[in-house]
């Protein structure tokens, strides 16, 4: 960071702000410059831009305009062209970079706005620093380190794609840029999800030692247990003390009990916080870990068949070949709710990922017509799927088979239910797979943690 103290200033009311601060490179005087931009699909964030005349570095950080989101984010994002490389990408204070490929992690740094290259190559940049100091000291780490540059070159000159990254920050102030193209082959997934009480310690939400018991109840209700040896009510509402996620002030969790007919029962959960309006809601399913799992295909054809029950878990992937659509099953948690509902959720959730509050396209002037015509499209067909005003499918994906659709009548025609082998992916987020050798992690994790200590030390 280039500036000399902390500044508070209200983007609404900047043009660009220029100040006089040490070059961190020459010691000298440089000027920084820091302007509110808008990041299109995001949100306004305040760009600082270092540039000393003297010694010629430059240096780009972000420093976020908002506060702390009500959910963390993770983004993973399949790089599968040249093109790819593009994407825009805010990486917030608190977000953890990985190239997943190569299990090599960067830990959080000072805010930046870039693209995909731009990250590609500071880590690149990073590594070789100290390549030179390296060769003589460690040997084996220089080449280690050799190794993991050639192949983000090789990615950047287009070899060897795909390659996937995942951009976690738990202030949800990071961000990928979307295209419309990514939602109908899981290129890329965002996943909002409730904080932990370690996470609201780490981000100053909650002093450390605050911890008077709500922890404890917070994991029970997670995984929507706790109540082991009380005998739950069918319809009954039971409150539950935890933390609220996004504010990490005190807040009850309500569960309720309820059997899906010709299905299972399920525990629905609804948070409230009187704090902050935190409000969110979810369905917990139980049960052991079948051996397939299990897609449900809906051909929707009427206005009453948006009716239907309909209940999507927590690991559910929501698809659609006639909507282009693909929801992945951290995108919208699990929902016991009809088709319409779901749908209506899937629209708002999006919507609000791609538009302002207001209604305007985030971004404006800077978003290309093409983009906003293939955006605008996209939300058409949605919405005349929710008015029933074309027929369309439905896919329910679920790695554990615990989703369900509400089928009308015997064998029903328009209800189509059939096992599937967990994909490797699949295996891979549920925590099913255990494929690694042991010596090989340790290695990968050595030269991990070597990145880590080298970025810090270097910014
Ligand atoms: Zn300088
Ligand atoms: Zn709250």
């Amino acid at each position: 960071m280039a500036t000399q103290e902390p500044l508070h200033i209200d983007p609404s009311e900047l043009g660009v702000y220029e100040i006089e601060s040490l070059c961190m490179n020459c010691r000298d005087n440089g000027i920084t410059k820091i302007l509110p931009i808008k990041i299109p699909h995001f949100k306004d964030v305040l760009l600082e831009s270092f540039n000393c005349d003297k010694c010629g570095f430059h240096n780009r950080t972000v420093k976020d305009a908002g506060q702390i989101q009500e959910k963390g984010t993770k983004y993973r994002f399949r790089i599968e062209t040249p093109q790819d490389f593009q994407r825009q990408v805010v990486r917030g204070d608190t977000g953890v970079l990985r190239i997943e490929d190569l299990e090599l992690e960067t830990p959080p740094a000072p805010g930046q706005l870039t693209n995909l290259e731009g990250v590609f190559g500071k880590i690149i940049s990073d590594l070789e620093a100290d390549q030179p100091a390296r060769k003589e000291a460690q040997p084996d780490m220089y080449k280690a380190v050799e190794g993991i540059t050639a192949q983000l070159r090789g990615y950047l000159e287009g070899k060897n794609l795909p390659v996937t990254l995942s951009l976690d920050d738990p202030s949800g102030n990071s961000f990928i840029e979307p295209s419309t193209n990514d939602f109908s082959n899981s290129k890329y997934t965002r996943t909002d999800y409730a904080r932990t009480h370690a996470q609201n310690v780490q981000l100053g939400l909650v002093a450390e030692d605050a911890e008077d018991g709500t922890d404890a109840n917070q994991d029970n209700a997670e995984d929507g247990g706790g109540m082991d040896g009380v005998d739950i009510v069918d319809g009954e509402v039971y409150e539950l003390p935890t933390e609220c996620p996004a504010c990490g002030k005190p807040c009850t969790v309500n569960m309720k009990k309820t059997k899906i007919p010709h299905f299972k029962e399920v525990i629905i959960m609804a948070t409230n916080c009187d704090y902050c309006g935190y409000r969110t809601s979810d369905v917990k399913t139980g049960g052991e870990v079948p051996e397939k799992g299990r897609r449900i295909t809906l051909q929707v054809k009427t206005k009453e068949d948006l009716s239907r029950d309909i209940l999507k878990s927590e690991t559910c992937a929501l698809k659609s070949e006639t909507l282009g659509l693909e929801v992945h099953a951290g995108t919208l948690g699990g929902r016991f709710t009809t088709v319409e509902g779901l749908l209506t959720d899937v629209r708002d959730q999006l919507h609000g990922q791609i538009f302002d509050v207001d209604g305007d396209l985030a971004g404006g002037d800077s978003m290309t017509a093409e983009t906003r015509c293939k955006w605008n499209a996209f939300f058409d067909k949605l919405n005349k799927a929710i008015n029933a005003e074309v027929e369309f499918d439905i896919i329910l994906e679920d790695p554990l088979a615990n989703s369900f659709v509400q089928e009308t009548r015997d064998n029903d025609p328009q209800v189509k239910s059939e096992d599937y082998e967990r994909t490797p992916e699949e295996m891979e987020e549920l925590g099913l797979n255990d494929i690694k050798t042991e010596g090989y992690e340790q290695d990968k994790e050595t030269v991990a943690a070597k990145t880590n200590g080298e970025e810090k030390h270097s910014l």
